[in-house]
């Protein structure tokens, strides 16, 4: 299965792909945690990325569109795979039809602005693996401390509130319009997220089976 997986940020793409990916056997491949692992890396592509990043706004198309297409290349991803947070404009979009990736399902989680900005405020995430976490609905076993390596949790510097803003605009603005790109193509389906993260895993496992019968 060839998935890509939409929604604000915040409406819990990452959480459901580590599900997805669990599920089916496929891996998630995130654009952000690249992006993050470059910045952390201290490279070329991660200084660059860094910059628009931290203000909330998009990396620059011709440089997601490279990384993924190495990534959707290699071995690993032969059997299937869950895109997580690209594509995030109708450039991006475009640029994979026109590699010839075939997709299978697009699913849209939608969750109400509010809701995101009083989310972002709790999430923690791991530096190490990247797993993630919230203080108050997806607490770890140990306050602070990941689950699945130890490392202590952090906050990323763009789930600052004035930051949670622009990239709650830069969603509106430039990734919403690929719903409809994805309606008229026959591949969208839409689960509303739920308060639990269990909820909505039902929710989306269920939309995913109907998508395959
Ligand atoms: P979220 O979905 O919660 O915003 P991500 O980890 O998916 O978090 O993305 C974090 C940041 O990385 C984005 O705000 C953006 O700056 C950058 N980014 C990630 N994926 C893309 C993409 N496909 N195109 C452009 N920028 C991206
Ligand atoms: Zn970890």
């Amino acid at each position: 299965m060839n998935l890509i997986l939409m929604g604000a940020p915040g409406a819990g793409k990452g959480t459901q792909a580590e599900k997805i990916a669990a599920q089916y056997q496929i891996p998630a491949v995130s654009t952000g945690e690249i992006l993050r692992g470059a910045i952390s890396a201290g490279t070329e592509l991660g200084k660059t990325a860094k910059s628009y990043m931290d203000a909330g706004q998009l990396v620059p198309d011709d440089i997601v569109i490279g990384i993924v297409k190495e990534h959707l290349g290699s071995d690993a991803c032969r059997n299937g795979f869950i895109l997580d947070g690209f594509p995030r404009s109708i450039p991006q979009a475009q640029a994979l039809e026109d590699l010839g990736v075939k997709i299978d399902v697009v699913l849209s989680i939608e969750v109400d602005d509010s809701i995101i900005v009083e989310r972002m405020s709790g999430r923690r995430v791991c530096p190490s693996c990247g797993a993630s976490y919230h203080t108050a609905y997806i607490p770890p076993k140990t306050a602070d401390i990941c689950d699945k390596c130890g490392t202590g949790l952090i906050i990323r510097k763009d789930d600052k509130p004035e930051t949670v803003l622009n990239r709650l605009h830069t969603y509106h603005a430039q990734t919403e319009p690929l719903k409809a790109f994805y309606a008229e193509r026959g591949l969208l389906r839409t689960v509303v997220g739920q308060e639990k993260v269990e909820d909505t895993t039902a929710l989306v496992f269920a939309a995913l089976q109907t998508e395959r019968t």
